[in-house]
């Protein structure tokens, strides 16, 4: 115990001495996060400043081995880590989907060279990566996919299609689920491969989402090379590699439902105003107030998921419940945010709104319960396999 406070009391001071003050606001638009990778430009020079601070105490992923880049630290230093730099409302140093899926994906199933390969260069936002997985024909029901490996001894050929792949024209690398054996059972043929976008074959075409911005790709291989040293976990039983990456990616867009933004109650208060210090609007305010108080047992929920997982006693649907719930917290937050503010929530182009920052935001939350696996699919895995109701 002692040691734990001791290491949160010279956290406190680390943060408070290398965070610049520009990087202790929420961020506002996509730029504001460091997402890395070959193209990556810093926005200014503190989120350069913030990153390689980070970066160069393998706190861009604390818990991962110091071989690999990270940190070395245990869950519960980490955990202080995180409360501390809530509490100072540091930014995340690096987002990527390398961090959030592969990582924990290649640290389970990879090979040693994998890991030694990849997992460095994901913790110092070397490599930005991209998740190929939905196709066409193949999303909630992903095991359908039809996106064809052949196997040509040391390497595959890939043909296929990919679709919603988000960031694939900014991605240097995707990690890929592909169709290794087509006489086989459809969980059973799949294989998890990696290779690099700049690859000749591959093609990106950007599609427009409902707020406007164009965040994801459809993606297409023609006789793409992966080697196969890229494989991840054994051939054609890529599934258990997709599944156990899917918690992860769960986990972390459950996570929006802790918010991170501006607090409500402010963005209220400038709108609105207050008297007597108290919000002017009193619906408004009990609709607040609960959600402030969902959103503090959510917290708490996570906290609980991570030191459940601590202990080796995490239920493997865990992730779909917090997926679930703290989605359904982000829209509910945006919404609120959107009667709020009243006629000007729904400006679009205005310097005054900064282009629409709030409509947008809210309408973006709408594919919080799509991406992942829809809110439908995560309720049907709570009402198997943590419910256990019959007929399920
Ligand atoms: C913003 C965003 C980013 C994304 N990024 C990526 C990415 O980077 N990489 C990637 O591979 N994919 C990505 N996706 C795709 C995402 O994973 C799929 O959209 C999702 O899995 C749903 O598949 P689908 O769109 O084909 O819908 P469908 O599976 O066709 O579902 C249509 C509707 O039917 C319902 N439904 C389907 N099956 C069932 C069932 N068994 N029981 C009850 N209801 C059911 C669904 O809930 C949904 O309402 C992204 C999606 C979004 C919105």
């Amino acid at each position: 115990m002692a040691d734990i406070e001791t290491f949160r009391r010279e956290t406190r001071a680390w943060l408070e001495a290398n965070c610049p003050a520009e990087m202790r606001t929420p961020p506002d638009e996509e730029n504001d996060r460091c997402w890395g990778g070959r193209n990556w430009k810093f926005k200014s020079e503190a989120q350069r400043q913030w990153f390689e601070a980070m970066r160069d105490r393998g706190w861009t992923v604390p818990d991962w081995p110091k071989e690999y880049g990270g940190g070395g630290l245990s869950k519960e230093e980490t955990k202080v880590l995180r409360q501390e730099m809530r509490a100072l409302n540091c930014r995340a140093p690096l987002d990527s989907f390398g961090i959030w899926m592969l990582g924990p994906a290649l640290l389970k199933y990879g090979t040693d060279a994998q890991k030694k390969e990849h997992l460095p260069k994901i913790a110092r936002g070397e490599i930005r990566w991209c998740q190929g997985y939905s196709e066409p024909g193949a999303g909630s029901d992903l095991a359908s996919l039809q996106t064809r490996a052949d196997d040509h001894g040391d390497h595959f050929i890939i043909n296929g299609q990919k679709i919603w792949t988000s960031y694939a024209d900014k991605a240097d690398w995707i990690f890929c689920l592909v169709r290794t054996d087509f006489s086989a059972k459809k969980h059973e043929g799949i294989s998890f491969v990696l290779f690099d976008m700049a690859s000749p074959g591959v093609t990106t075409r950007p599609i427009l989402l409902i707020s406007g911005k164009s965040p994801f790709c459809e993606t297409f291989f023609d006789n793409v090379k992966a080697l196969k040293s890229n494989l991840v976990g054994v051939q054609n039983k890529g599934w258990d590699v997709a599944k156990y990456l899917l918690t992860h990616e769960r986990d972390m867009i459950g996570a929006m439902g802790l918010g991170g933004g501006r607090p409500l109650g402010q963005v209220a208060a400038d709108a609105i105003g207050v008297e007597n210090g108290v919000l002017d609007a009193p619906v408004l305010r009990a609709d607040l107030a609960r959600l402030e108080v969902d959103a503090w047992a959510f917290q708490l929920a996570m906290e609980r998921a991570v030191d459940l997982s601590k202990a080796g006693q995490s239920h493997p649907a865990y992730s779909s419940f917090l997926k679930y719930y703290g989605t359904e917290l982000n829209k509910r937050r945006h919404e609120l945010t959107m009667s709020t503010l009243g006629s000007d929530g729904l400006e679009w182009e205005s310097a005054r709104s900064q282009e629409g920052d709030a409509p947008r935001a809210w309408l973006r939350t709408k594919a919080n319960s799509i991406e992942g696996g829809t809110s439908e699919v995560q309720l049907n895995i709570i009402t198997k396999r943590i419910l256990e109701l019959p007929g399920a």
